[in-house]
């Protein structure tokens, strides 16, 4: 399987880095090994000073395809889920400034967290999935499908023009505005709505 993820889906994300709104879909990938499930704690690697929370709305692929209308893209998942996609921040400002790919700064190990996926009969309006982060008890950073540059269904016909989409993929489709630094100590906790679906501990 393969985590491919959205850059810059969320307007006000976008203006806090600084970056300019874009007009298509920005994707990257995460190899298999980032996988962080099973609310296991997050060791902070040593490679980097900066690393941020981006709480993510997660896709999983139920379906193999390719060049998916998007008017066909519900037909290829079943089920939304929530994760994080750590950014080691200072990494990828350097990498950036030197036009070099992300890689270092996204793919590391456990660096894509991934917690419980509900059925989208659950969720009801796909258009409008309340969203959010604690760090600590305190909420840090809070999103809603509504406010995604690129919906879900938009994403997977730009993602599938490139890339042949199989069963058990996983999308994580940007994140909103408010991401920030962790620190060893941290307990991280991600919600739709009100249901807690990872608790994870940074150590
Ligand atoms: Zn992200």
């Amino acid at each position: 399987m393969k985590i491919i993820c959205i850059g810059r889906n969320y307007v006000k994300h976008a203006q806090e880095l600084k970056h300019d709104v874009p007009t298509e879909p920005v994707f990257f990938m995460k190899p298999d090994s980032a996988l962080l499930k099973d609310n296991k704690p997050f060791f902070l690697p040593g490679f980097s000073n900066e690393i941020h929370h981006e709480i993510e709305l997660v896709i999983k692929i139920s379906k193999l395809g390719k060049n998916i209308e998007a008017k066909f893209a519900p037909r290829y998942y079943e089920e939304i889920g929530l994760g994080i996609d750590f950014t080691a921040r200072d990494l990828q400002r350097q990498l950036i400034e030197k036009g070099l790919p992300w890689e270092k700064a996204k793919a590391f190990d456990s660096s894509a967290v991934l917690g419980k996926f509900l059925p989208k009969c659950e969720l009801g309006n796909l258009g409008n999935i309340p969203f959010s982060l604690r760090r600590n008890g305190e909420v840090v950073q809070s999103g809603d499908s509504h406010l995604m540059i690129f919906p879900f269904d938009t994403i997977i016909e730009h993602v599938s023009k490139y890339v042949t989409l199989k069963i058990g993929d996983l999308i994580y489709t940007g994140t909103p505005a408010g991401v920030g630094p962790v620190a060893i100590g941290d307990r991280l906790e991600g919600f739709i709505g009100e249901l807690c679906m990872f608790d994870i501990q940074v150590k």
